[in-house]
Protein backbone atom coordinates (compact mmCIF):
# COMPACT_ATOMS: atom_id res chain seq x y z
CA UNK A 1 0.00 0.00 0.00
CA UNK A 2 1.07 3.06 -0.51
CA UNK A 3 0.28 6.29 1.17
CA UNK A 4 0.33 9.49 -0.88
CA UNK A 5 0.55 13.16 1.03
CA UNK A 6 -2.91 13.38 0.51
CA UNK A 7 -3.70 10.42 2.13
CA UNK A 8 -5.18 8.65 -0.93
CA UNK A 9 -4.32 4.89 -0.91
CA UNK A 10 -4.67 2.20 -3.62
CA UNK A 11 -7.38 0.85 -1.03
CA UNK A 12 -9.52 4.01 -1.49
CA UNK A 13 -13.50 3.47 -2.32
CA UNK A 14 -14.85 6.74 -3.42
CA UNK A 15 -17.58 5.19 -5.76
CA UNK A 16 -20.92 3.00 -5.43
CA UNK A 17 -21.91 -0.01 -6.77
CA UNK A 18 -25.09 0.63 -8.30
CA UNK A 19 -27.13 -0.91 -11.13
CA UNK A 20 -23.93 -2.67 -12.21
CA UNK A 21 -21.59 0.04 -12.53
CA UNK A 22 -19.36 2.31 -10.34
CA UNK A 23 -21.14 5.56 -9.25
CA UNK A 24 -20.03 8.80 -8.12
CA UNK A 25 -21.55 9.82 -4.95
CA UNK A 26 -24.29 12.44 -4.69
CA UNK A 27 -22.75 13.45 -1.17
CA UNK A 28 -19.27 14.73 -0.43
CA UNK A 29 -18.53 12.83 3.45
CA UNK A 30 -16.26 10.47 3.47
CA UNK A 31 -14.73 7.86 6.06
CA UNK A 32 -11.02 7.32 6.43
CA UNK A 33 -10.22 3.96 7.50
CA UNK A 34 -7.44 3.62 10.17
CA UNK A 35 -6.05 0.10 10.24
CA UNK A 36 -7.07 -1.14 13.76
CA UNK A 37 -3.18 -2.90 14.50
CA UNK A 38 -1.42 0.49 13.45
CA UNK A 39 -4.06 3.41 13.84
CA UNK A 40 -2.08 4.26 10.17
CA UNK A 41 -5.18 5.37 7.10
CA UNK A 42 -5.71 2.22 5.13
CA UNK A 43 -8.39 3.90 2.72
CA UNK A 44 -11.15 6.50 2.11
CA UNK A 45 -14.64 5.54 1.43
CA UNK A 46 -17.46 7.81 0.05
CA UNK A 47 -20.19 7.71 2.44
CA UNK A 48 -24.07 7.54 0.70
CA UNK A 49 -26.51 9.91 1.15
CA UNK A 50 -30.40 9.15 1.28
CA UNK A 51 -30.31 10.09 -2.56
CA UNK A 52 -27.66 7.50 -3.36
CA UNK A 53 -29.80 4.57 -1.27
CA UNK A 54 -32.70 5.98 -3.49
CA UNK A 55 -30.69 5.35 -6.46
CA UNK A 56 -29.72 1.86 -5.25
CA UNK A 57 -33.20 0.36 -4.24
CA UNK A 58 -34.63 2.18 -7.72
CA UNK A 59 -31.80 -0.29 -9.53
CA UNK A 60 -32.82 -3.18 -7.46
CA UNK A 61 -36.79 -2.49 -8.26
CA UNK A 62 -36.11 -2.33 -12.03
CA UNK A 63 -34.08 -5.44 -12.07
CA UNK A 64 -36.97 -7.07 -10.11
CA UNK A 65 -39.40 -5.92 -12.13
CA UNK A 66 -38.49 -4.93 -15.35
CA UNK A 67 -34.83 -6.49 -15.95
CA UNK A 68 -33.97 -10.61 -16.67
CA UNK A 69 -34.07 -11.54 -12.46
CA UNK A 70 -37.31 -11.45 -11.99
CA UNK A 71 -38.16 -14.25 -14.98
CA UNK A 72 -35.01 -16.20 -14.18
CA UNK A 73 -35.07 -20.18 -13.69
CA UNK A 74 -34.24 -21.67 -10.06
CA UNK A 75 -31.37 -23.10 -12.47
CA UNK A 76 -30.03 -19.85 -14.22
CA UNK A 77 -29.99 -17.89 -10.81
CA UNK A 78 -27.81 -21.25 -9.55
CA UNK A 79 -25.47 -20.40 -12.79
CA UNK A 80 -24.94 -17.15 -11.94
CA UNK A 81 -24.03 -17.50 -8.32
CA UNK A 82 -21.94 -20.14 -8.77
CA UNK A 83 -19.97 -17.71 -10.97
CA UNK A 84 -19.95 -15.11 -8.45
CA UNK A 85 -19.20 -17.05 -6.03
CA UNK A 86 -15.86 -18.48 -8.11
CA UNK A 87 -15.23 -15.18 -8.40
CA UNK A 88 -15.15 -14.22 -4.78
CA UNK A 89 -12.87 -17.49 -3.98
CA UNK A 90 -10.36 -16.00 -6.76
CA UNK A 91 -10.16 -12.93 -4.44
CA UNK A 92 -10.78 -14.95 -1.37
CA UNK A 93 -6.97 -14.54 0.69
CA UNK A 94 -7.39 -10.83 -0.38
CA UNK A 95 -10.68 -9.86 1.03
CA UNK A 96 -9.16 -11.73 4.63
CA UNK A 97 -5.97 -9.72 4.58
CA UNK A 98 -7.81 -6.54 4.24
CA UNK A 99 -11.14 -7.10 6.75
CA UNK A 100 -8.32 -7.79 9.06
CA UNK A 101 -6.78 -4.72 8.46
CA UNK A 102 -10.04 -2.96 9.07
CA UNK A 103 -11.12 -4.84 11.78
CA UNK A 104 -8.51 -6.55 14.00
CA UNK A 105 -9.72 -10.14 13.24
CA UNK A 106 -7.12 -12.74 13.31
CA UNK A 107 -6.17 -13.89 10.28
CA UNK A 108 -7.34 -17.69 10.35
CA UNK A 109 -10.67 -16.69 11.23
CA UNK A 110 -10.66 -14.28 8.91
CA UNK A 111 -9.87 -16.97 5.80
CA UNK A 112 -12.50 -19.13 7.44
CA UNK A 113 -15.28 -16.11 7.52
CA UNK A 114 -14.52 -13.68 5.26
CA UNK A 115 -12.40 -15.44 2.36
CA UNK A 116 -14.61 -18.87 2.35
CA UNK A 117 -17.60 -18.38 3.98
CA UNK A 118 -19.17 -16.24 1.21
CA UNK A 119 -18.07 -18.61 -1.86
CA UNK A 120 -19.26 -21.44 0.04
CA UNK A 121 -22.68 -20.50 0.71
CA UNK A 122 -23.49 -19.03 -2.84
CA UNK A 123 -22.95 -22.26 -3.66
CA UNK A 124 -25.07 -23.55 -0.72
CA UNK A 125 -28.26 -21.62 -1.59
CA UNK A 126 -27.63 -22.78 -5.74
CA UNK A 127 -27.60 -26.21 -5.10
CA UNK A 128 -30.73 -25.52 -2.95
CA UNK A 129 -32.58 -23.06 -4.81
CA UNK A 130 -32.31 -25.98 -7.72
CA UNK A 131 -33.69 -28.98 -6.11
CA UNK A 132 -36.53 -26.49 -3.60
CA UNK A 133 -40.18 -27.28 -5.47
CA UNK A 134 -41.68 -23.44 -5.61
CA UNK A 135 -44.71 -24.52 -7.12
CA UNK A 136 -47.59 -27.55 -6.21
CA UNK A 137 -50.92 -27.56 -7.60
CA UNK A 138 -53.53 -28.77 -5.07
CA UNK A 139 -57.01 -29.90 -5.61
CA UNK A 140 -59.66 -27.56 -4.38
CA UNK A 141 -63.58 -26.79 -4.64
CA UNK A 142 -63.23 -24.54 -7.29
CA UNK A 143 -60.91 -27.62 -9.08
CA UNK A 144 -57.70 -26.65 -8.33
CA UNK A 145 -55.21 -24.03 -6.31
CA UNK A 146 -51.70 -23.30 -7.58
CA UNK A 147 -49.50 -22.58 -4.18
CA UNK A 148 -46.26 -20.84 -5.76
CA UNK A 149 -43.12 -19.67 -3.60
CA UNK A 150 -42.59 -15.96 -5.19
CA UNK A 151 -39.30 -14.14 -3.99
CA UNK A 152 -40.42 -11.37 -1.70
CA UNK A 153 -39.00 -8.46 -3.43
CA UNK A 154 -36.07 -6.03 -3.11
CA UNK A 155 -34.34 -6.66 0.13
CA UNK A 156 -32.32 -4.05 2.02
CA UNK A 157 -29.42 -5.53 3.88
CA UNK A 158 -27.54 -4.03 6.79
CA UNK A 159 -24.67 -5.46 7.79
CA UNK A 160 -22.53 -5.04 11.36
CA UNK A 161 -18.14 -4.73 10.80
CA UNK A 162 -17.46 -7.56 13.22
CA UNK A 163 -17.71 -10.29 10.26
CA UNK A 164 -18.71 -8.29 7.50
CA UNK A 165 -18.52 -10.50 4.17
CA UNK A 166 -20.42 -13.50 5.98
CA UNK A 167 -22.91 -11.83 7.27
CA UNK A 168 -23.50 -10.29 4.25
CA UNK A 169 -23.55 -13.52 1.89
CA UNK A 170 -25.49 -15.19 4.93
CA UNK A 171 -28.46 -12.14 3.15
CA UNK A 172 -27.10 -12.38 -0.64
CA UNK A 173 -27.25 -15.98 -1.18
CA UNK A 174 -30.22 -16.77 -0.09
CA UNK A 175 -32.25 -13.67 -1.43
CA UNK A 176 -30.75 -13.98 -4.88
CA UNK A 177 -31.80 -17.84 -4.99
CA UNK A 178 -34.58 -16.81 -4.35
CA UNK A 179 -34.92 -14.43 -7.11
CA UNK A 180 -34.74 -11.17 -4.58
CA UNK A 181 -32.78 -8.69 -5.49
CA UNK A 182 -30.66 -7.11 -3.09
CA UNK A 183 -29.09 -3.76 -1.85
CA UNK A 184 -26.21 -3.65 0.61
CA UNK A 185 -25.47 -1.26 3.57
CA UNK A 186 -22.30 -2.57 4.82
CA UNK A 187 -20.90 -0.59 8.13
CA UNK A 188 -18.74 2.43 7.53
CA UNK A 189 -15.82 0.78 9.89
CA UNK A 190 -15.62 -2.10 6.68
CA UNK A 191 -16.65 0.03 3.87
CA UNK A 192 -13.17 -1.04 1.80
CA UNK A 193 -13.77 -5.00 1.73
CA UNK A 194 -17.91 -4.51 1.17
CA UNK A 195 -16.87 -3.37 -2.51
CA UNK A 196 -15.26 -6.72 -3.33
CA UNK A 197 -18.58 -8.00 -3.65
CA UNK A 198 -19.26 -5.41 -6.56
CA UNK A 199 -15.73 -6.17 -8.19
CA UNK A 200 -16.86 -9.89 -8.00
CA UNK A 201 -20.38 -9.26 -9.51
CA UNK A 202 -19.01 -7.16 -12.30
CA UNK A 203 -16.89 -10.64 -13.20
CA UNK A 204 -19.19 -12.99 -13.02
CA UNK A 205 -22.04 -11.08 -14.99
CA UNK A 206 -24.39 -10.61 -12.67
CA UNK A 207 -27.53 -8.58 -14.27
CA UNK A 208 -27.18 -4.72 -13.30
CA UNK A 209 -29.30 -3.86 -10.26
CA UNK A 210 -29.31 -7.40 -8.71
CA UNK A 211 -26.78 -6.41 -6.26
CA UNK A 212 -26.11 -2.94 -5.35
CA UNK A 213 -23.68 -1.86 -2.49
CA UNK A 214 -23.90 1.93 -0.90
CA UNK A 215 -21.66 2.47 1.94
CA UNK A 216 -23.50 4.67 4.67
CA UNK A 217 -24.12 5.77 7.97
CA UNK A 218 -26.92 5.15 10.48
CA UNK A 219 -29.27 7.91 9.12
CA UNK A 220 -29.01 6.98 5.37
CA UNK A 221 -29.15 3.17 6.59
CA UNK A 222 -32.60 4.34 8.25
CA UNK A 223 -33.37 5.82 4.63
CA UNK A 224 -32.96 1.99 3.59
CA UNK A 225 -35.51 0.88 5.82
CA UNK A 226 -38.66 3.10 5.28
CA UNK A 227 -37.88 2.91 1.47
CA UNK A 228 -41.06 2.30 -0.12
CA UNK A 229 -39.87 0.29 -3.03
CA UNK A 230 -38.41 -2.14 -0.30
CA UNK A 231 -40.41 -5.17 0.61
CA UNK A 232 -37.67 -6.69 3.14
CA UNK A 233 -35.56 -6.23 5.29
CA UNK A 234 -32.52 -7.94 6.70
CA UNK A 235 -30.52 -6.53 9.41
CA UNK A 236 -27.78 -7.66 11.70
CA UNK A 237 -26.47 -5.45 14.07
CA UNK A 238 -26.74 -4.34 17.80
CA UNK A 239 -30.39 -4.66 20.01
CA UNK A 240 -30.43 -0.86 20.37
CA UNK A 241 -30.28 -0.49 16.45
CA UNK A 242 -32.57 -3.61 16.13
CA UNK A 243 -35.55 -2.14 17.79
CA UNK A 244 -35.51 1.18 16.15
CA UNK A 245 -35.31 -0.86 12.80
CA UNK A 246 -38.08 -3.42 13.98
CA UNK A 247 -40.18 -0.19 15.06
CA UNK A 248 -40.29 1.19 11.33
CA UNK A 249 -40.74 -2.21 9.72
CA UNK A 250 -43.74 -2.86 11.98
CA UNK A 251 -44.70 0.86 11.07
CA UNK A 252 -44.37 -0.23 7.46
CA UNK A 253 -45.68 -3.67 7.70
CA UNK A 254 -41.87 -4.66 6.23
CA UNK A 255 -40.69 -7.85 6.47
CA UNK A 256 -37.67 -7.74 8.43
CA UNK A 257 -35.17 -10.19 9.99
CA UNK A 258 -33.33 -8.69 12.87
CA UNK A 259 -29.63 -10.71 13.90
CA UNK A 260 -29.03 -8.54 17.10
CA UNK A 261 -26.51 -8.89 20.71
CA UNK A 262 -25.83 -11.75 22.45
CA UNK A 263 -24.11 -11.86 26.79
CA UNK A 264 -24.48 -16.05 26.18
CA UNK A 265 -23.12 -18.25 28.98
CA UNK A 266 -20.75 -21.18 28.77
CA UNK A 267 -21.94 -23.70 31.63
CA UNK A 268 -18.69 -25.78 32.98
CA UNK A 269 -20.51 -28.74 34.48
CA UNK A 270 -18.94 -30.78 37.68
CA UNK A 271 -17.56 -33.22 35.47
CA UNK A 272 -15.94 -31.17 32.82
CA UNK A 273 -12.44 -32.42 31.46
CA UNK A 274 -10.95 -28.82 31.72
CA UNK A 275 -8.29 -29.60 28.65
CA UNK A 276 -11.34 -30.22 26.25
CA UNK A 277 -12.71 -26.98 27.93
CA UNK A 278 -9.87 -25.29 28.13
CA UNK A 279 -9.12 -26.21 23.71
CA UNK A 280 -12.71 -24.90 22.75
CA UNK A 281 -12.57 -21.36 24.41
CA UNK A 282 -10.94 -19.54 21.93
CA UNK A 283 -14.18 -20.35 19.54
CA UNK A 284 -16.42 -20.06 22.28
CA UNK A 285 -15.21 -16.99 24.63
CA UNK A 286 -12.92 -15.36 22.81
CA UNK A 287 -13.40 -15.30 19.62
CA UNK A 288 -12.48 -12.91 16.66
CA UNK A 289 -11.05 -10.84 20.15
CA UNK A 290 -14.52 -11.00 21.54
CA UNK A 291 -15.57 -8.89 18.66
CA UNK A 292 -18.65 -11.98 17.92
CA UNK A 293 -21.81 -11.57 18.91
CA UNK A 294 -22.06 -15.09 20.09
CA UNK A 295 -19.31 -15.25 22.24
CA UNK A 296 -20.08 -16.80 25.53
CA UNK A 297 -18.40 -14.39 27.79
CA UNK A 298 -20.16 -15.45 31.02
CA UNK A 299 -18.19 -18.61 32.02
CA UNK A 300 -20.76 -20.10 34.73
CA UNK A 301 -18.59 -22.65 36.64
CA UNK A 302 -19.61 -25.45 39.40
CA UNK A 303 -18.45 -24.65 43.36
CA UNK A 304 -17.03 -27.68 43.61
CA UNK A 305 -14.42 -27.07 40.85
CA UNK A 306 -14.45 -23.62 41.13
CA UNK A 307 -10.95 -23.05 41.46
CA UNK A 308 -9.67 -25.26 39.31
CA UNK A 309 -12.01 -23.49 36.71
CA UNK A 310 -10.77 -19.86 37.14
CA UNK A 311 -6.95 -20.67 36.79
CA UNK A 312 -7.73 -22.63 33.90
CA UNK A 313 -9.35 -19.46 32.29
CA UNK A 314 -6.92 -17.30 33.30
CA UNK A 315 -4.23 -19.06 32.35
CA UNK A 316 -5.81 -19.39 28.80
CA UNK A 317 -6.00 -15.42 28.42
CA UNK A 318 -2.36 -14.97 29.87
CA UNK A 319 -1.09 -16.87 26.93
CA UNK A 320 -3.33 -15.35 24.12
CA UNK A 321 -0.90 -13.88 21.76
CA UNK A 322 -1.54 -10.02 21.33
CA UNK A 323 -0.65 -8.40 18.73
CA UNK A 324 -0.62 -7.68 14.62
CA UNK A 325 -3.85 -10.23 13.27
CA UNK A 326 -2.48 -10.84 10.09
CA UNK A 327 0.65 -12.72 12.03
CA UNK A 328 -0.97 -16.02 11.93
CA UNK A 329 0.70 -16.86 15.81
CA UNK A 330 -1.68 -14.08 17.00
CA UNK A 331 -5.05 -15.08 18.72
CA UNK A 332 -5.66 -11.61 19.82
CA UNK A 333 -5.72 -9.08 17.62
CA UNK A 334 -6.81 -5.11 18.18
CA UNK A 335 -10.57 -4.12 18.52
CA UNK A 336 -11.85 -2.50 15.13
CA UNK A 337 -12.37 0.96 15.71
CA UNK A 338 -11.09 3.94 18.98
CA UNK A 339 -14.67 3.96 19.63
CA UNK A 340 -14.84 -0.12 20.40
CA UNK A 341 -11.53 0.27 22.45
CA UNK A 342 -12.84 2.92 24.77
CA UNK A 343 -16.34 1.34 25.46
CA UNK A 344 -14.24 -1.91 26.28
CA UNK A 345 -12.14 -0.11 28.68
CA UNK A 346 -15.11 1.41 29.87
CA UNK A 347 -16.38 -1.88 31.22
CA UNK A 348 -13.04 -2.80 32.46
CA UNK A 349 -13.47 0.32 34.89
CA UNK A 350 -17.01 -0.87 35.85
CA UNK A 351 -15.31 -4.36 36.53
CA UNK A 352 -12.64 -2.83 38.45
CA UNK A 353 -15.63 -0.90 40.37
CA UNK A 354 -17.66 -3.49 41.22
CA UNK A 355 -17.46 -6.20 43.49
CA UNK A 356 -15.87 -8.59 41.00
CA UNK A 357 -11.97 -10.28 41.11
CA UNK A 358 -9.83 -8.99 38.67
CA UNK A 359 -8.05 -12.21 37.73
CA UNK A 360 -5.86 -11.18 34.88
CA UNK A 361 -5.87 -8.30 32.44
CA UNK A 362 -7.76 -5.28 33.11
CA UNK A 363 -6.30 -2.93 30.69
CA UNK A 364 -4.39 -2.10 27.50
CA UNK A 365 -0.76 -3.90 26.95
CA UNK A 366 2.15 -2.30 28.22
CA UNK A 367 4.30 -3.56 25.05
CA UNK A 368 1.87 -2.43 21.67
CA UNK A 369 1.93 1.98 21.83
CA UNK A 370 0.18 1.60 18.76
CA UNK A 371 -3.24 -0.41 17.77
CA UNK A 372 -6.61 -0.94 19.57
CA UNK A 373 -5.35 -3.18 21.49
CA UNK A 374 -7.12 -4.93 24.84
CA UNK A 375 -5.30 -7.43 27.26
CA UNK A 376 -7.56 -10.38 27.66
CA UNK A 377 -9.33 -9.97 30.78
CA UNK A 378 -10.79 -12.37 33.15
CA UNK A 379 -13.05 -11.35 36.27
CA UNK A 380 -13.95 -13.92 39.08
CA UNK A 381 -16.48 -13.77 41.75
CA UNK A 382 -19.05 -11.84 39.19
CA UNK A 383 -22.62 -11.51 40.23
CA UNK A 384 -24.76 -12.09 36.99
CA UNK A 385 -26.31 -9.03 38.34
CA UNK A 386 -23.33 -6.84 37.69
CA UNK A 387 -23.16 -4.69 34.03
CA UNK A 388 -20.42 -6.81 32.92
CA UNK A 389 -22.61 -9.66 33.48
CA UNK A 390 -26.22 -8.20 31.41
CA UNK A 391 -24.50 -6.06 28.87
CA UNK A 392 -22.49 -6.80 25.62
CA UNK A 393 -18.71 -5.76 25.84
CA UNK A 394 -17.85 -6.93 22.41
CA UNK A 395 -13.84 -7.27 23.47
CA UNK A 396 -12.03 -9.96 25.08
CA UNK A 397 -13.32 -10.13 28.50
CA UNK A 398 -14.89 -12.62 30.28
CA UNK A 399 -16.39 -12.97 33.66
CA UNK A 400 -17.17 -16.17 36.03
CA UNK A 401 -19.92 -16.39 38.08
CA UNK A 402 -19.92 -19.37 40.50
CA UNK A 403 -22.99 -21.88 41.04
CA UNK A 404 -24.23 -25.27 42.89
CA UNK A 405 -26.23 -27.02 40.99
CA UNK A 406 -27.71 -27.92 37.56
CA UNK A 407 -31.02 -25.87 37.89
CA UNK A 408 -29.00 -22.80 39.09
CA UNK A 409 -26.88 -22.87 36.21
CA UNK A 410 -29.60 -22.92 33.93
CA UNK A 411 -31.30 -20.00 35.58
CA UNK A 412 -28.58 -17.69 35.88
CA UNK A 413 -27.72 -18.59 32.16
CA UNK A 414 -31.32 -17.77 31.24
CA UNK A 415 -30.69 -14.65 33.48
CA UNK A 416 -30.06 -12.31 30.40
CA UNK A 417 -32.16 -9.91 28.21
CA UNK A 418 -30.24 -12.10 25.22
CA UNK A 419 -30.63 -15.77 23.81
CA UNK A 420 -27.97 -16.19 21.11
CA UNK A 421 -25.11 -18.86 21.84
CA UNK A 422 -24.05 -20.80 24.90
CA UNK A 423 -22.43 -24.21 25.22
CA UNK A 424 -22.49 -26.51 28.16
CA UNK A 425 -19.24 -28.57 28.70
CA UNK A 426 -19.63 -32.09 30.65
CA UNK A 427 -17.82 -35.59 30.23
CA UNK A 428 -21.48 -36.92 29.45
CA UNK A 429 -23.00 -36.06 26.23
CA UNK A 430 -26.45 -37.01 27.31
CA UNK A 431 -26.33 -34.76 30.53
CA UNK A 432 -25.11 -31.84 28.35
CA UNK A 433 -27.51 -32.34 25.60
CA UNK A 434 -30.56 -32.24 28.42
CA UNK A 435 -28.64 -28.91 29.68
CA UNK A 436 -28.79 -27.26 26.78
CA UNK A 437 -32.55 -27.87 25.81
CA UNK A 438 -33.05 -25.76 28.58
CA UNK A 439 -31.66 -22.85 27.60
CA UNK A 440 -33.41 -20.31 25.89
CA UNK A 441 -30.87 -19.65 23.18
CA UNK A 442 -31.41 -19.51 19.41
CA UNK A 443 -27.56 -22.20 18.91
CA UNK A 444 -25.56 -23.72 21.67
CA UNK A 445 -22.90 -26.15 21.94
CA UNK A 446 -22.17 -29.51 23.74
CA UNK A 447 -18.05 -29.45 24.43
CA UNK A 448 -17.90 -27.47 21.39
CA UNK A 449 -18.83 -24.51 19.65
CA UNK A 450 -18.73 -22.87 16.26
CA UNK A 451 -21.38 -21.44 13.78
CA UNK A 452 -22.77 -24.28 11.64
CA UNK A 453 -23.73 -22.46 8.62
CA UNK A 454 -26.04 -25.93 6.71
CA UNK A 455 -28.21 -25.48 10.47
CA UNK A 456 -30.74 -22.31 11.38
CA UNK A 457 -28.94 -19.59 12.93
CA UNK A 458 -30.19 -16.61 15.23
CA UNK A 459 -31.78 -15.66 18.96
CA UNK A 460 -34.39 -15.75 21.27
CA UNK A 461 -35.55 -12.47 23.20
CA UNK A 462 -33.59 -9.23 22.80
CA UNK A 463 -30.91 -11.31 20.48
CA UNK A 464 -33.58 -11.18 17.67
CA UNK A 465 -36.25 -12.51 15.41
CA UNK A 466 -35.92 -15.18 12.77
CA UNK A 467 -33.06 -17.53 11.38
CA UNK A 468 -30.44 -17.25 8.88
CA UNK A 469 -28.32 -20.10 7.53
CA UNK A 470 -28.90 -23.86 6.69
CA UNK A 471 -32.35 -24.35 4.36
CA UNK A 472 -34.80 -22.66 6.63
CA UNK A 473 -33.63 -19.71 5.89
CA UNK A 474 -34.74 -19.15 2.35
CA UNK A 475 -37.99 -19.07 3.87
CA UNK A 476 -36.68 -15.29 4.57
CA UNK A 477 -37.01 -14.61 1.35
CA UNK A 478 -40.03 -16.14 -0.26
CA UNK A 479 -43.93 -15.30 -0.14
CA UNK A 480 -46.93 -17.57 -0.74
CA UNK A 481 -48.93 -17.07 -3.08
CA UNK A 482 -52.10 -19.30 -3.89
CA UNK A 483 -54.00 -19.18 -6.96
CA UNK A 484 -57.47 -20.14 -7.10
CA UNK A 485 -57.51 -21.63 -10.36
CA UNK A 486 -61.38 -22.46 -11.80
CA UNK A 487 -59.80 -25.33 -13.81
CA UNK A 488 -58.63 -28.43 -13.32
CA UNK A 489 -54.93 -28.06 -13.49
CA UNK A 490 -53.42 -30.85 -11.72
CA UNK A 491 -51.44 -33.57 -13.62
CA UNK A 492 -53.10 -36.56 -14.47
P1 LIG B 1 -24.79 -1.28 15.01
O1 LIG B 1 -26.18 -1.69 15.38
O2 LIG B 1 -24.27 -0.02 15.57
O3 LIG B 1 -24.67 -1.14 13.41
C1 LIG B 1 -24.93 -2.23 12.55
C2 LIG B 1 -25.29 -1.70 11.18
O4 LIG B 1 -26.55 -1.04 11.25
C3 LIG B 1 -24.32 -0.66 10.62
O5 LIG B 1 -24.24 -0.82 9.23
C4 LIG B 1 -24.99 0.66 10.99
O6 LIG B 1 -24.59 1.73 10.14
C5 LIG B 1 -26.44 0.31 10.80
N1 LIG B 1 -27.40 1.06 11.61
C6 LIG B 1 -27.28 1.45 12.90
N2 LIG B 1 -28.41 2.07 13.30
C7 LIG B 1 -29.26 2.06 12.25
C8 LIG B 1 -30.60 2.52 12.04
N3 LIG B 1 -31.29 3.13 13.01
N4 LIG B 1 -31.16 2.32 10.84
C9 LIG B 1 -30.50 1.68 9.85
N5 LIG B 1 -29.23 1.23 9.98
C10 LIG B 1 -28.63 1.41 11.17
O7 LIG B 1 -23.85 -2.52 15.38
P2 LIG B 1 -22.25 -2.64 15.23
O8 LIG B 1 -21.61 -1.96 16.38
O9 LIG B 1 -21.85 -2.31 13.85
O10 LIG B 1 -22.09 -4.24 15.38
C11 LIG B 1 -21.98 -4.88 16.59
C12 LIG B 1 -23.32 -5.45 17.02
O11 LIG B 1 -23.80 -6.38 16.06
C13 LIG B 1 -23.23 -6.22 18.31
O12 LIG B 1 -24.33 -5.89 19.12
C14 LIG B 1 -23.30 -7.66 17.87
O13 LIG B 1 -23.77 -8.56 18.84
C15 LIG B 1 -24.23 -7.57 16.71
N6 LIG B 1 -24.08 -8.74 15.84
C16 LIG B 1 -25.09 -9.66 15.81
C17 LIG B 1 -24.96 -10.80 15.03
C18 LIG B 1 -26.04 -11.84 14.95
O14 LIG B 1 -26.03 -12.62 14.01
N7 LIG B 1 -26.97 -11.89 15.88
C19 LIG B 1 -23.79 -10.99 14.28
C20 LIG B 1 -22.79 -10.03 14.35
C21 LIG B 1 -22.96 -8.89 15.12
Amino acid sequence: MTIAADSSTDLDRTRFFIDGAWVAPKGTETHLALEAATEAPLGTASLGTDADIDAAVRAARRALDDGPWGRTTPAERAAAMRRFAEALAARGADTATLVSRENGMPIGLSNAFNGEAPAGLLNMYADQIETMPLEETRPSPSGSTVVRRAPVGVVGAITPWNYPQALAMMKIAPALAAGCTVVLKPSPETALDGYILGDAAVEAGLPPGVLNIVVAGRESGAALVSHPLVDKIAFTGSTAAGRIIGAECGRLIRRCTLELGGKSAAIVLDDVDLDTFVAGLDNACFQNNGQTCTVQSRILAPRSRYAEVVEAVAQFAREMVVGDPLDPAVTCGPMASKAQLDRVLGYLDLGRASDARLVTGGGRPANLSRGWFVEPTVFADVDNRERIAQEEIFGPVVTITPYDDDDEAVRIANDSEYGLGGSVWTTDEHRGLALARRVRTGTIGVNYYLQDLGAPFGGMKGSGIGRELGPEALGNYLEFQSIYASADHLDH
